[in-house]
């Protein structure tokens, strides 16, 4: 039996998760804790039954005790696999109940093989590299990377929904949400915008995207960014653009520090032109670039902000 830890039953990366799980041809169960909506809907990803965590410390997330939830379930179904969503929490949840049943854990698989040990494949390196490698352990616990399956409904099982009480102690709280706040919104979206200003790995840190956010100022652009970039926690996921980013067609589309990898092309192939900024004229992004300088980004994109500013004589 696998057992799949679901984000909420409307989470599109979790049954995701479900939907590669089921591919797997063993009973499904799902897990879902701190959720409101309870497990409604998850027989229609193959879900036989679906246990819900209900304890009064579930009320804000602590990947702790979301952890300490899912192990329960563990202990007493003995699952053959544990599967989550490669999202933010879901490989979080499925790390720390790892390093609790003292097993090893992999992130981000396209694949299973079933086998002792067992068969990944993992996308490493923000995506340019495919890893396949042995996974030991009992369970096998795993995320599923974003967007490596479709989302399959129509499974139209028969859930059963059955409702635990975790143990929870006060160091499985110690760490948890205390607040949230609004993303705040630069005013231009980056779905709508007519230019944007993208930056990628070449920028090189969080601090380098002042002179990306100065020019997308200047434009009244939305600012964007690699993959690359995301996963180093440089900008948020919902600037990246490109095949697991957003997909956009802007007048301009200014590329800086960016190669040009298919997948971040897959999102800004529907722009009208693209400037490209790289200093490395072999990059591939030139192959598909309207107007290119090859040059570094952090001596190109401030003149061009200051000839912007000279001709709006500011
Ligand atoms: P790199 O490829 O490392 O390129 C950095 C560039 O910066 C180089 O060309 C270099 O010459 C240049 N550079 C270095 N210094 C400077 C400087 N001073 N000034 C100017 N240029 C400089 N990627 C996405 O972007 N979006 C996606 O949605 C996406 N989805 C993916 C989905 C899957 C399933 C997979 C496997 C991968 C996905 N990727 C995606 C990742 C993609 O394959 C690339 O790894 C990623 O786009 C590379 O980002 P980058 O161009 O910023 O980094």
């Amino acid at each position: 039996m696998i057992l799949v830890y679901v984000e909420d039953p409307s989470d599109e990366l979790s049954q995701q998760a479900l939907t590669f799980a089921r591919g797997l041809g063993e009973e499904l169960h799902a897990v879902v804790v701190g959720t409101e909506s309870g497990g409604a809907g998850l027989g229609d990803y193959g879900a036989t039954a679906v246990h819900v965590a209900d304890h009064p410390r579930l009320d804000s997330y602590a990947p702790a005790a979301w952890a300490a939830s899912v192990r329960h379930l563990v202990d007493g179904l003995s699952p053959t696999t544990v599967i989550g969503p490669g999202s933010d929490r879901g490989n979080e949840v499925l790390a720390h109940l790892a390093a609790r049943l003292d097993q090893p854990m992999s992130a981000n698989c396209v694949s299973l093989a079933p086998g002792e040990p067992a068969t990944v494949t993992r996308v490493r390196w923000g995506g340019s590299l495919l890893e396949e490698a042995l996974l030991h352990g009992s369970p096998l616990i795993l995320t599923v990377a974003p967007h490596a399956v479709a989302a399959e409904g129509g499974a139209g099982a028969e859930a059963s929904v059955e409702h635990f009480t975790p143990e929870l102690s006060d160091a499985d709280v110690l760490a948890r949400v205390s607040e949230r706040q609004s993303a705040a919104s630069a005013g231009v979206s980056l779905g709508d915008a007519n230019v944007v200003v993208s930056g990628g790995r070449g920028v090189g840190s969080a601090e380098g995207f002042a002179v990306i956010e100065e020019l997308a100022g200047l434009l009244g652009a939305a600012v964007g960014c690699s993959r690359a970039v995301t996963m180093a926690g440089w900008r948020p996921h919902s600037e990246q653009v490109g095949q697991t980013g957003t997909k956009i067609a802007p007048e301009l589309y200014i590329a800086c520090g960016i190669s040009g990898a298919t997948q971040h092309m897959a999102g800004c192939k529907a722009a009208k032109k693209l400037l490209a900024i790289n200093p490395d004229p072999e990059s591939p992004i030139f192959a598909s670039a309207d107007y290119a300088v090859i040059g570094d980004l952090h001596e190109v994109v401030p003149a061009i902000s200051h000839e912007i500013r000279e001709a709006k004589g500011a």
